[in-house]
């Protein structure tokens, strides 16, 4: 028997091994399997097996199976399957990211060994050891002059070989030795458990209905759920689990952010105790390994995670919920595949037979429009939960407010300072968001006026006052503000402009020093540990105000704040994207919705330079229909999606010249161009130079009028860009497909 074998390459190849007798039955499509692979031994996945082989050269044999349990079940191997095909990417590189090769499900937790003197021990036998075996009877004096328990490693300092020595004087009777595995330890990743009583209220009742109805069919069926925030979807999802898991059949919850993980992991934890793993990229390998294991065996019945979690090898999957559909952070862009989680899990749903529910308080236009092409049943929640009242929200014009104090750079207008002192007077809390990290993400030259900038990167470099070092948030060069000259004129007279989440910080700390305050952004989440920190500690009161980007802006319940401020509402408003306004009205109604959620009322303060612009006045009103109808016109007449297929082609070299000639004979070669399509460019990126490599792209656009599920547009990206690994063709250049791009920048 012979076996085609993939690998994590950028090749689409496969390579064919023969099986040797023994493994025949315990290796199948599907299967990790670690051969020879040019004097190496590697892992792959096996995607074929086949009777004859018709290669004629030698072939080689598989040593063995990594996994001693199935690791990926059919529907997964047919979510693998379908990935590979739709997001253009060789089957080794998916198959990578849903069994990485780091993870095993033969883990066994790491041991450690323990000594400690036995109380009567044969003295003679211990005289005669400091002749025959010195470091033996060293290590034992060691041991016997106390009462207590050493780690065996402890004695590297003494002897080099420890635990040998151990042994030798277990055998001997004199010590015992205790092994011990190590404690994994969630806490820093996990809320205590969150107990809620909860009384469903009418709509909620009907909601859940609903899903239950869909889950007692064992088919295939969608979800748009709607909730306004606060309408208490957390509490719809865990009765829909607990029906899920009443049926034997386990699922998944995917959550957009990290930070989003502990608080929700609380609550499940609280109602379904140890049979909820959590999944992420900040677990340690330790954890992760020990997680992914106890998945593999069923152990963990419920799966809750980032957008990795939707591969999780849990088996007989019944439920599958996407919070938050909207975010951007479901689409993994920066290495293949790339994919958008919450159509894989559409998909991964379809494949296992399961209820799948894409929930948000502001759904995407895609997800929206598909519901009224009744292809996603539409279910809404219209109430906050409880008695809780929608905030109140306030604009302030910045050009206004500027004209009126006279001052240029206010960061914080006089009314959203009165804010703060009342909500401080009335011991509650205040979140204010400002979509940029850092201290001042403008360096400019007084004399010349340059911008100073990553030379590898085309990028501003924004000035981090901590560190006092000028960083860029691209390639993480950074350069020492002592150093810094300007790169045109060679002078040293800069200005520093711009807000970032540090400056915000420190004027609020200048304005009300006695008030306790944190930030969260990447700079201070780094580490698992200090993300969950913050959050806990912001929610047991212990602070105050917490300041942060975006990160704070969705999804987390604290009941004492009260006030939300926007410290600039414009930023990303006017960037050349066609999703732009959309993630500018999404920012702003998620942050609302973290204000005023129990029973004190809310209120939101949004700074604005432009308050008469159409997405910031919905967005005041919290009018969530009027946006979708303005937005869903302005889609259809520039045929950008959900009107369209869109597929974005990068190119990015190191000579800009050779590259824009390889993009524009790539242009001129297309094959199979047909009606309904649109081609953009060849323009530059967005991001023209990042790392040192110049960046192109070519946008292609399939009316679904045409093309109504998207196989024409597939069809031709494949065809023109399949090749794409090609070394001869490309030398230093390097292409990457986007299918159903999140952005055009
Ligand atoms: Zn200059
Ligand atoms: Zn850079």
């Amino acid at each position: 028997m012979f076996a085609e074998v993939a690998f994590p390459i950028r090749s689409f190849q496969t390579f064919t091994y023969s099986i040797p007798a023994k493994h025949i039955l315990s290796i199948n499509v599907g299967t990790r399997v670690s051969v020879p692979f040019r004097n190496k031994v590697i892992q792959g996945i096996v995607v074929n097996i086949k009777k004859n082989n018709s290669y004629l050269g030698s072939i080689k044999r598989i040593i063995e199976p990594v996994d001693n349990v199935q690791v990926i079940t059919h529907p997964l191997w047919e979510l693998i399957n379908w990935v590979s095909k739709y997001y253009i990417t060789p089957i080794g590189k998916v198959a990578s990211s849903v069994v990485p090769k780091s993870l095993s499900s033969n883990y066994t937790p790491q041991i450690k060994n323990y000594v400690r003197a036995r109380k009567k021990v044969d003295l003679e036998k211990v005289s005669k050891l400091k002749h025959t075996a010195p470091k033996q009877y060293l290590v034992f004096k060691i041991i016997s002059k106390k009462n207590k328990t050493f780690k065996v490693s402890s004695f590297k300092k003494v002897v080099s070989n420890p635990l040998q020595i151990c042994i030798s004087l277990k055998e001997k009777g004199l010590i015992k030795l205790i092994k011990k595995t190590k404690p994994l330890d969630f806490n820093q990743s996990v809320f205590e458990p969150i107990f809620k009583n909860i009384v469903f209220n009418k709509e909620q009742k009907l909601v859940i209905d609903r899903i239950i109805i869909s889950l007692k069919k064992y088919n295939f069926y969608s979800f748009l759920l709607h909730g306004v925030t606060g309408s208490g979807k957390t509490e719809i999802y865990i009765e829909a689990v607990r029906y899920c898991l009443s049926q034997k059949r386990n699922a998944i919850i995917l959550l957009p952010e990290i930070s989003l993980t502990p608080q929700i992991a609380g609550r499940f934890r609280a109602v379904f105790g140890d049979i909820v793993a959590i999944w992420h990229s900040k677990l340690k390998v330790a954890q992760r390994s020990w997680t992914w294991g106890k998945i593999c065996t069923g152990d963990f019945k419920i799966v809750i995670g980032a957008r990795s979690a939707i591969f999780s090898p849990l088996k007989n999957v019944g439920l599958i919920i996407v919070d938050e559909e909207q975010e951007s952070s479901f689409y993994q862009d920066a290495k293949e595949p790339r994919y958008h989680a919450r159509d894989v899990a559409l998909m991964r749903g379809s494949f296992e037979k399961s209820t799948v529910i894409v929930a948000s308080a502001t759904p995407s236009l895609e997800s929206f429009y598909n519901s009224q092409q009744k292809k996603i049943e539409y279910l809404r929640l219209p109430k906050r939960f409880g008695n809780a009242k929608y905030p109140k929200v306030h604009i302030v014009d910045m050009l206004l407010n500027q004209e009126e104090t006279g001052n240029f750079d206010q960061v914080i207008s006089g009314l959203l300072q009165d804010k703060i002192e009342e909500k401080l007077k009335k011991n509650e809390q205040i979140i204010l968001i400002q979509n940029r990290r850092g201290f001042s993400p403008i360096v400019k030259c007084k004399d010349c006026g340059a911008l100073v900038m990553c030379n590898q990167c085309k990028i501003a470099l924004t000035y981090h006052k901590n560190k006092n070092r000028l960083v860029c948030h691209f390639c993480s060069f950074s350069i020492s503000n002592d150093m810094l000259i300007c790169q045109d004129c060679s002078k040293s007279n800069l200005i520093y402009s711009g807000t970032g989440t540090q400056k915000v910080e420190q004027l609020i700390r200048d304005t009300f020093p006695k008030s306790k305050i944190c930030r969260l952004d990447m700079d201070t989440s780094k580490s698992n540990l200090g993300l969950t920190s913050i959050l806990k500690s912001f929610s047991n009161q212990e602070f105050d105000i917490l300041i942060g980007t975006q990160m704070v802006a969705k999804g987390l319940d604290f009941p004492n704040a009260t006030l939300v401020g926007i410290i600039n509402a414009d930023l990303g408003l006017y960037l050349p994207d066609f999703r732009a306004t959309e993630r500018v009205f999404q920012l702003i109604y998620q942050a609302s919705g973290r204000s005023g959620r129990s029973t004190k009322e809310g209120e939101v303060v949004i700074q604005t330079y432009s308050p008469n612009n159409i997405v910031i006045k919905n967005a005041k009103n919290l009018n969530i229909a009027k946006f979708y109808k303005t937005e869903l016109l302005e889609r259809e007449e520039l045929n950008y999606p959900p009107y369209s297929w869109l597929a974005k082609v990068e190119f990015a070299g190191p000579n800009r010249l050779r590259l824009f000639s390889l993009i524009e004979k790539f242009k001129h070669n297309l094959k199979g161009v047909y009606t309904g399509l649109d081609i953009l460019g060849p323009a530059p990126c967005f991001l023209e130079k990042l790392k040192n490599n110049y960046r192109f792209q070519l946008v292609f656009k399939s009316k679904k009028r045409f093309d109504p599920n998207g196989v024409y547009l597939h069809r031709f990206v494949n065809e023109n860009f399949k090749n794409y690994n090609n070394k001869k063709l490309l030398g230093r250049n390097k292409i990457n497909i986007y299918f159903d791009p999140i952005s055009l920048i």
